[in-house]
């Protein structure tokens, strides 16, 4: 099913860039998505090149703005799943979204001991940046809401992250096998969403839009930042409108075939971050990247009991979807570790969930103190946000599932470092070299 839907979503992908302006650009695009075995250097470098002539070198002010620092209307949370991407389907623009990707997209309650992963987005987005909606938003055909409606009644479990993270929404199964239980398992799974389904609205809104949608999108934004008049209703349906005109009916094939399955090429780690979404910077197009979105991008070491929501995102992309590379992205100016590299030494901790997770950084942070102690804070941060990257780099192969495909030479593991501030992407393996045996041992 797998490759069915993948030699189908790059044909779409091609006839969604082909319809791009830059033609220059469209015939890269075109060589790359020919030899299907597409070049994941490459593709990453004209993303982001794309990014930078289309947008970033377009709208100085308004980048010039965000590097001010960031004032985001919305905290969203949306599935990692590589065709639900909120940037795409609501059209949310550099600086409009706070964003945290998992499976799912399932907010626990708050839980300190194990789940400061989303506390920590939800603490941040709330507290300190002020936002002033939160937005949760399902999908059709979810791989972890088809988990956890069929997860064994007897408890068992057959991973080691993805059933524990998605029993977070057990209740919700329970009130759709006691309302639902006599429809058939699909309609179950569906009705697990239909909720938060706001289809009738959006098919009755009624606001036609420019279809030069590019500065027109663009002096929306510039406008929201410097005022406060932002109807968050309003945007949503709107965003949503702009993506159905715009992509959802003008593609049909390829929606088509993304509705079969996904078979991403990459998984991506990006921070939550209003302004750095892969989905602008590298261009991902829907189906292409499986994301998790966390404050400060980062990766724990392999801990089932503390962080079983970025445990199930890697099992799931590596082991189930088969991912091919995996990509972790630090940005310039990050918050998150700005916290790391400011909170006190002595383990207080002034809040209830920031700090706890950003600790995940530490021994980032004591290797740039080891050799970058003398240099101003500032310059530490910014060494910290490249270190940081490494730390979870070579905390992505404590992972077995990571470890396995590695050894087979089936996946490659890089770090990326998006500077919003220059507009530049630094791009960075990691080499695993395999040595001769040592010793051969032949019964
Ligand atoms: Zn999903
Ligand atoms: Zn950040």
């Amino acid at each position: 099913m797998s490759n069915l839907s993948h030699e189908g979503a790059i044909e779409g992908s091609k006839k969604l860039l082909d319809n791009e302006k830059d033609d220059q650009l469209n015939k890269e695009v075109e060589t790359r998505t020919e030899k299907d075995d597409c070049d994941p250097v490459g593709r990453i470098l004209e993303g982001f090149h794309r990014f930078k002539t289309t947008k970033f070198d377009k709208y100085p002010e308004l980048y010039r703005e965000l590097a001010e620092g960031q004032s985001p209307k919305f905290l969203v949370f949306a599935c990692s799943d590589s065709r639900v991407s909120p940037s795409h389907v609501l059209d949310f623009q550099p600086g409009e979204a706070f964003m945290v990707r998992n499976i799912a997209n399932l907010v626990p309650a708050f839980n300190q001991l194990r789940y400061s992963g989303v506390g920590a987005t939800i603490e941040y987005a709330v507290v300190t940046l002020e936002v002033e909606n939160i937005l949760v938003i399902g999908h059709s055909r979810c791989g972890g809401i088809e988990r956890l409606m069929t997860l064994p009644e007897d408890g068992s479990t057959a991973n080691d992250f993805v059933d524990d993270w998605v029993k977070i929404g057990l209740p919700a199964k329970a009130k759709v096998k006691a309302e639902f239980g006599h429809l058939p398992l699909p309609e179950q799974i569906h009705k697990y969403m239909s909720n938060l389904s706001h289809e009738g609205a959006i098919e009755g809104s009624k606001k036609l839009l420019d279809n030069e949608k590019d500065d027109q999108l663009n002096k929306e934004v510039e406008a929201k930042i410097e005022k406060d008049d932002c109807d968050p209703v309003g945007r949503i349906l709107d965003g949503f409108h702009r993506f159905k005109t715009t992509r959802f009916d003008k593609y049909p094939e390829l929606y088509r075939e993304l509705a079969k399955g996904q078979s991403p090429k990459f998984l991506v780690f990006a921070c939550s971050d209003s302004r750095v979404s892969p989905s602008h910077v590298l261009d991902f197009q829907p189906g292409e990247a499986f994301m998790v979105r966390n404050i400060a991008n980062l990766v724990p070491a392999f801990n089932q009991l503390r962080y079983s929501g970025v445990g199930a995102t890697i099992e799931y992309a590596v082991a189930t979807l088969e991912v091919e590379n995996i990509l972790v992205i630090g940005h310039s100016r990050c918050g998150g570790i700005k916290r790391l590299m400011t909170h006190p030494e002595d383990g207080s901790t002034a809040n209830d969930f920031v700090d706890d997770w950003v600790k995940i950084g530490l021994p980032a942070k004591a290797k740039v103190k080891a050799e970058f102690g003398d240099l101003p804070l500032c310059e530490q941060i910014h060494k910290c946000e490249k270190e940081a990257v490494n730390l979870s780099l070579i905390n992505l192969q404590t992972y077995p599932y990571v470890q396995e495909r590695m050894a087979e030479g089936a996946i490659a593991l890089r770090g990326g470092y998006f500077d919003f501030v220059k507009g530049c992407f630094q791009l960075w393996e990691v080499k695993s070299t395999v040595t001769p045996p040592i010793s051969t041992c032949c019964k």
